[in-house]
């Protein structure tokens, strides 16, 4: 099955003509939905066929509520520290053009312990991935990687969002990271290594590769490359099914219409792979992760988009 470890986040989304500028008050059309990377990515895992528990924190409102009813109705098991902060938000406008805004609102997300993610117990022995994001406290998903590490399951970083820290310790207990292009560079910055992110998906693949071993030398990095789908780069000996060291996924052609949310399909449908078929080789993981998170782009919202696994089927020719 797959842990996941993250964050819970009530969406308020405004679609507007322009983003608002300081003073200024405009009207749009709201929806609200369920979001917030963590459970974005157990409903894909959940979805994609594995055996989810996610492990997150709650406030005791509506949010919470809703958090609740939503994981029970894709059957994933809930592992929720109960919180006194809100239930996390984000408030999001979207402009014509697909530019956003975000502002997220932390609330319970922020009070994840590493105590809370020890309750899991025996939980992580029979976890074969653990899959973690930065929108919840780095000493939480230590010990979430820590303990996966204690019983010899796959530990999988998604580094998002790009501004998040990444300490060095939590970079040593990664067996596999899944930047996009923006947080591959921004990470990369952080290690002083000169990385654009305009064109990291033009890299000649002997390059490319090259930064993916600066940024997790003894572990497997994935580059989602949007429409490019996703560049693969094997450290010697990880996760190798397969005899090349890095390779590129294409992703296929698509009706996209929402991209938000397509790295979640990806880490979410790549965790799911890696636990139902561990030894399975690991570009057969990529390349359903890569299509999974294209058909997510064919539908509007973030966590309701998910498609099911069986909607993949002979689609493009899995
Ligand atoms: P993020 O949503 O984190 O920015 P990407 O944009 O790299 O991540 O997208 C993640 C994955 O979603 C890609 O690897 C690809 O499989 C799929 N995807 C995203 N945009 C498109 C698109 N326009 N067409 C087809 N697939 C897409």
């Amino acid at each position: 099955g797959v842990i996941v470890v993250g964050s819970f986040n009530v969406d308020h989304v405004w679609s507007v003509a322009t983003l608002p500028r300081p003073g200024e008050t405009l009207a749009g059309e709201y929806r609200s939905g369920p979001g917030g990377k963590g459970f974005n990515q157990a409903v894909a895992a959940a979805r994609s066929g594995a055996a989810v528990r996610f492990a997150c924190a709650l406030g005791d409102d509506a949010g919470g509520q809703l958090a609740r009813g939503l994981a029970a109705a894709d059957g994933i098991e809930l592992h929720a520290l109960d919180s006194s902060a809100p239930t996390g938000t984000a408030g999001i406008y979207v402009d014509r053009e697909g530019r956003n805004s975000i502002v997220i609102g932390p609330g319970a997300n922020a009070m994840l312990s590493a105590a809370h993610v020890r309750g899991l117990g025996s939980c992580l022995a029979e976890a074969g991935v653990v899959l973690a994001q930065l929108e919840s406290p780095a000493e939480a998903i230590r010990e979430a990687f820590a303990l996966a590490r204690d019983h010899g399951a796959v530990t999988l970083l998604n580094p998002a969002p790009a501004d998040a820290e990444v300490p060095p310790e939590l970079w040593a207990l990664t067996d596999l990271a899944t930047p996009n292009e923006t947080e591959f560079c921004t990470q990369l910055q952080r290690l002083r290594v000169a990385a654009d992110p305009a064109t990291v998906a033009g890299l000649a693949d002997a390059e490319l590769h090259a930064l993916c071993r600066r940024l997790l030398p003894h572990g497997t990095v994935v580059v989602t490359l949007g429409a490019a789908g996703c560049f693969v780069s094997h450290a010697p000996g990880s996760l190798r099914g397969d005899r090349a060291a890095c390779y590129r996924q294409p992703a296929p052609r698509v009706d996209a219409i929402d991209t938000i949310g397509a790295g979640d399909a990806f880490n979410g449908a790549l965790a799911a792979a890696l636990a139902l078929a561990p030894g399975a080789s690991f570009a057969g993981h990529a390349a359903r992760a890569v299509h999974y998170a294209a058909l997510s782009t064919e539908r509007r919202g973030a966590a309701a988009a998910m498609p099911r696994a069986h909607e993949l089927t002979g689609r493009f020719g899995d």
